[in-house]
């Protein structure tokens, strides 16, 4: 990873200097042991300051979509010869690049309008599960050690292997490196083990449908709606969210179970062959909402009946962008038989 890290940091001098790129999009170390966060640079001096290693979380595709969306609003007053393209580098991991891909298929910004730095991924650390490790002790001090985590808390040094606190999208990961990047920075990485992707889907789909249901609002009734999954998430953009709507308002904005319930199925539909697996929305949900679960199901289905994989491939439609005139359109109710 040192060595990503290091063609990183030059690469990103370059584009800058030789101005290939107006922003570049990264990681760098957190305020606080073991954690990395979003960073924007805007000078070669400043690159210097990008990080690469089990830390980095984040899935960077939110932030060049708000970028180029905020550009582009800035732009609307000029006339168009006066218009500029601002063009965004990204530090881009498998599912950062697949998300960039559902902008593209989306057609939210334009190839030429983001500069892709694809890094070979491992997996980053889950910060639930190493404070469970931990026993909800603090950190004091911290360092990635090879495949280990070396631990300073209250209760004294720790070791703790990186593959024992991975997230658990990572661990199925089946696309760890970049689907596309302009510049690769180092050879890929190994295989996850996406063999076992549905494994938990698959024993929920032998539930019956009321332990399915009783699962469901158990889940559901630990949200707070604070929307702090939806916010993380780069393929939630709509400038007004259905759930904010107030004519026709969709749903409303209490914590009440009918209307919390709503909020999640709508969104969730709404991530149907567009949800990356990239956790974003997991690891920022205060109240630890079992949301993969549901979202994986979802994705399954897409999968089996679409043959579709989200952000898999650019040149291929997404299935909510896609009609098909021989579609038979089975799931709509017809009492009468016959056409539709
Ligand atoms: S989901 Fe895949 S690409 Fe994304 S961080 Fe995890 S291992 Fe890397
Ligand atoms: S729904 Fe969650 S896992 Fe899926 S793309 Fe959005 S943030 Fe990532
Ligand atoms: S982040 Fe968690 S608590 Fe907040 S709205 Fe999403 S599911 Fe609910």
């Amino acid at each position: 990873m040192e060595k990503v890290e290091k063609k990183l940091r030059e690469e990103a001098k370059r584009l800058l200097a030789d101005k290939k790129v107006d922003v570049i999009v990264g990681y760098e170390a957190g305020t606080l042991p073991l954690t990395a966060t979003p960073v924007f640079i805007t000078t070669p001096e400043e690159a210097d300051k990008l990080v690469w290693n089990a830390f980095c979380q984040h899935n960077l595709a939110k932030y060049v979509h708000d970028l180029i969306s905020a550009h582009k609003d800035s732009q609307k007053r000029l006339k168009p010869d006066d218009r500029k393209r601002k063009v965004v580098g990204v530090v881009t991991k498998g599912c950062t690049s697949r998300s960039l891909v559902i902008h593209l298929q989306e057609r939210q910004y334009e190839r030429l309008d983001i500069s892709i730095l694809g890094v070979p991924c491992t997996g980053y650390v889950d910060r639930k599960a190493l404070a469970a490790k931990l026993g909800g002790e603090d950190i004091l001090e911290g360092s990635l050690d090879g495949a280990n985590l070396k631990i300073k808390t209250a209760g004294g040094e720790k070791t703790i292997p990186v593959k024992d606190v991975l997230a658990e999208n990572c661990v199925t990961c089946r696309f760890n490196n970049p689907v596309i990047s302009d510049l690769m920075l180092g050879e890929p990485a190994p295989a996850m083990n996406p063999a076992a992707e549905y494994a938990d889907v698959d024993a929920f789909e032998k539930l019956t449908p009321e332990e399915r249901w009783a699962y469901f609002t158990k889940e559901m009734a630990k949200c707070i709606r604070c929307a702090a999954c939806r916010q993380a998430c780069p393929s939630c953009y709509c400038r007004v969210c259905f759930a904010e709507q107030s004519m026709p308002q969709w749903v409303g904005i209490s914590e009440d179970p009918s209307d919390t319930q709503v909020f999640q199925f709508m969104r969730m539909y709404h991530m149907v062959g567009r949800c990356v697996d990239c956790g974003s929305c997991i690891s920022v949900c205060p109240m630890g909402v079992d949301l993969r679960k549901f979202l994986k199901k979802l994705d399954k289905d897409c999968f089996v009946l679409f043959n579709q994989r989200a952000g898999e491939k650019i040149d291929f439609p997404a299935p909510l962008q896609d009609q098909r005139m021989d579609d038979k359109e089975e799931f709509i109710y017809n009492p009468g038989g016959g056409g539709h």
